[in-house]
């Protein structure tokens, strides 16, 4: 039968890759299992024998892609520039067109409803937060409870950043349109908070305009397409108009710079202006638009977010910013995923949380308790592998925490003052 999709695996896509084998030590899966089948060459193999009409999608295929944490670090590490991401969410299109599934159907209309409707993600915050004061959370299905461990506290009612419009401060650059994005709006306004005040003093002027929507990628990476593109499209129309789009999650920014693949050309243009908070931080940070403080605040590790380092490939932000706030930046062992990967650490708890133990464990032995993290899922993640006196935030929140203290302090007591 092949392909039925638009979204399909393309020829040149799966064409392009070579056999080598260079990416399977860099393959998570891999890593752990040392089965070809959940290898990026084997499920690349797959879906050419499936293109070829030589395999139905059957449960093995369906098993082998599945299986897939979505984390592209084989791409970064592929010498032939297979276009791994693209090619695996048009496999998991495939899985949802040809092999029609209650569960997923469910999922797909569950959650793709609730990451998109901001009141009821507000309602579910409430009850997750009453549930988690009660107790209540320990009889909930025990993936969903240990995806929600690593939570942050969030007040009952958090205020929204939707709507609000923020004036640069000096000579002004531009307009930003900050994605207030799904879960970040509502459980982490401390890192909307940092991002726009940095935007603000790095010259420029903050909007969120209130029609925007989630981003789509979980959609996307679920094989949910039409979902998927929907939301692109949404975005395009409220976000037009602004010099710069920005995301502070990694997979947000990652996926609008995709948005060329899910809303044709006014995807094209937002993907042109989308960027991660991180870059441009670091970029005001490096021209002296934001000050660089010399106070010593010890070691920091951090912890890159797969959507960060391989899909984007930033990987001196992070590092540029904590720096100028004052920390050593310590590296971890390896970029392996930290096992959160969107839905999978309720998919396959068993593989996620061995994942996010390796994790911990080369967060212990750098011998710091604060750890950077651009991404929600990782942080989530990387909290509940840890001990309570670990502290885990997000790059530009560790560096606006500096800035402001340093401000407090005074002028002249902290900053160098390029
Ligand atoms: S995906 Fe790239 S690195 Fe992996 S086997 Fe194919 S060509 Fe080699
Ligand atoms: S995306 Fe990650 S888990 Fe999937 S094949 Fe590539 S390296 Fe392996």
């Amino acid at each position: 039968m092949g392909w039925v999709t638009a979204e399909a695996p393309r020829p040149a896509e799966l064409s392009a890759c070579v056999d080598c084998g260079l990416c399977l030590p860099h393959c998570p899966t891999y890593r752990l299992t040392g089965d070809e089948t959940a290898s990026p060459r084997g499920r690349i193999a797959a879906m050419r024998a499936v293109a070829g009409d030589l395999v139905p999608i059957d449960d093995a295929f369906e098993d082998m892609m599945s299986f897939c944490l979505q984390c592209r670090a084989c791409e970064a590490a592929c010498p032939s520039l297979v276009p791994f991401g693209r090619a695996m969410e048009g496999a998991r299109a495939e899985l949802t067109a040809q092999r029609p599934d209650p569960v997923r159907r469910t999922r797909h209309a569950l959650l793709g409803r609730l990451v998109s409707t901001p009141v009821l993600l507000r309602l579910a915050t409430r009850a997750i937060g009453l549930a988690r004061r009660s107790g209540a959370l320990r009889i909930v299905p025990s993936a969903l409870r240990s995806s929600l461990a690593g939570m942050r506290d969030v007040p009952s009612t958090p205020p929204t950043i939707r709507g609000a419009v923020h004036l640069a401060q000096g000579e002004e650059r531009g307009t930003a349109a900050l994605l207030a994005g799904c879960v970040m709006d509502p459980w982490f306004g401390g890192v909307h908070e940092a991002t726009i005040e940095l935007l603000k003093r790095a010259g420029y002027r903050v909007v969120v305009p209130t029609t925007q929507t989630c981003c789509g990628a979980l959609a996307a990476h679920d094989g949910d397409t039409r979902r998927a593109r929907r939301l692109a499209v949404r975005n395009v129309r409220a976000l037009q108009a602004v010099d710069l789009v920005i995301s502070n999650a990694a997979g947000c920014s990652a996926h609008l710079k995709e948005y060329a693949e899910w809303a044709g050309d006014g995807g094209a243009i937002l993907a042109d202006r989308a960027r991660d908070v991180t870059e441009v931080v670091a970029a005001a940070i490096a021209d002296g638009r934001l000050p660089k403080l010399s106070m010593n605040r010890g070691a920091v590790a951090v912890q890159d977010p797969c959507h960060l380092r391989h899909a984007q490939r930033i990987v001196d932000a992070p590092r540029v910013i904590v720096a100028a706030a004052g920390y050593q930046p310590v590296d971890l062992t390896d970029d392996q995923c930290c096992g959160a990967a969107g839905l999978y650490s309720m998919l396959f708890p068993e593989t996620s949380n061995e994942l996010g133990e390796n994790k911990a464990a080369q967060i212990r032995v750098t011998g710091s308790t604060v750890v950077a993290s651009a991404n929600p899922g990782c942080e989530m993640q990387v909290r509940a592998h840890l001990e309570n006196w670990y502290s885990v935030a997000h790059p530009v929140e560790l560096y606006w925490d500096a800035v402001r203290e340093n401000e407090t302090l005074g002028p002249g007591t902290d900053s160098r003052g390029e």
